[in-house]
C-alpha cells in the first residue's frame, strides 16, 4: 500500500466482523471507527489528491515530504495509512506475544516482552490530546517505541522517531470513548489481548526487506 499510486489506493477490507473484537473493543466503536472515521479519511485523501500531481505519488513519498504539504493531506493521509495498519494487526484468534526473530530483537532493545509491553503502554497513555503510540523498525534495524500527535506517524519527515511503524495503536477517544470513555489506560492494556503477532511479525520481516 505504501508505495502505489494514491490514484490506485482502494478501501482496505476489514478482515474480521464489527462484534470480533469484543469484549476489549465493541461492535459499535468498530463499526464507526472503519466505516466513518477512517472512510472519511480516505474520501477526504482522495479528494485532497485528485487532479494533482500529488495522485500519481506514493503515500511513501508523500510522507517523506509531508512538511511541504498541505494540512489535509497530513492529517488524511496519516489518517488513512495509520488506519489500514491498525485494522490488520488486531485479530480475534491471532498469537498474543512474539517469538522468533522479532522476539529476540525485542530482547535485545527492550530487555524482555514485558519491558517492551511496558514501555509502549506508556508511549500510548502519556499521548495527550490525540494520537498514536507506535513499535518501529529504524534504518540501523533496531526498535523502537513513540508516540505521535493526531494523525502524523514515524514515516512523515516531521517525526521526531522517523521510522518504519510495525505495529500501531489509536489513542484518539473515537477508538475507546464509547466502552472506556475516560479510562484510556484500560483501553490501552485490553489492546494486548486483540493484537495479532503472526501479523506484527510479519511487518517486522516486510520493514527489515525494505530498509
Ligand atoms: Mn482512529
Amino acid at each position: 500500500m505504501l508505495n502505489k499510486k494514491l490514484n490506485e489506493l482502494i478501501f482496505p477490507q476489514l478482515n474480521y466482523e464489527y462484534s470480533a473484537l469484543e469484549p476489549y473493543i465493541d461492535a459499535q466503536t468498530m463499526e464507526l471507527h472503519y466505516s466513518k472515521h477512517h472512510q472519511g479519511y480516505f474520501t477526504n485523501l482522495l479528494n485532497a489528491v485528485k487532479d494533482t500531481e500529488l495522485e500519481n505519488k506514493s503515500l511513501l513519498e508523500i510522507f517523506e515530504n509531508i512538511s511541504n504539504l498541505p494540512v489535509a493531506i497530513r492529517n488524511n493521509g496519516g489518517g488513512h495509512f495509520n488506519h489500514s495498519l491498525f485494522w490488520n494487526i488486531m485479530s480475534p484468534d491471532g498469537k498474543r506475544a512474539p517469538s522468533g526473530e522479532l522476539l529476540k530483537a525485542i530482547e535485545k532493545d527492550f530487555g524482555s516482552f514485558d519491558q517492551f509491553k511496558s514501555k509502549f503502554e506508556d508511549a500510548a497513555k502519556t499521548r495527550f490530546g490525540s494520537g498514536w503510540a507506535w513499535l518501529s523498525v529504524k534504518k540501523d534495524k533496531s526498535l523502537c517505541v513513540c508516540s505521535s500527535a493526531n494523525q502524523d506517524n514515524p514515516l512523515m519527515d516531521v517525526s521526531e522517531c522517523k521510522a518504519m511503524p510495525i505495529l500501531g495503536l489509536d489513542v484518539w477517544e473515537h477508538a475507546y470513548y464509547l466502552k472506556y470513555q475516560n479510562r484510556r489506560p484500560d483501553y490501552v492494556n485490553n489492546f494486548w489481548n486483540v493484537a495479532d503477532w503472526d501479523v506484527i511479525e510479519n511487518n517486522y520481516k516486510l520493514a527489515l526487506n525494505s530498509i
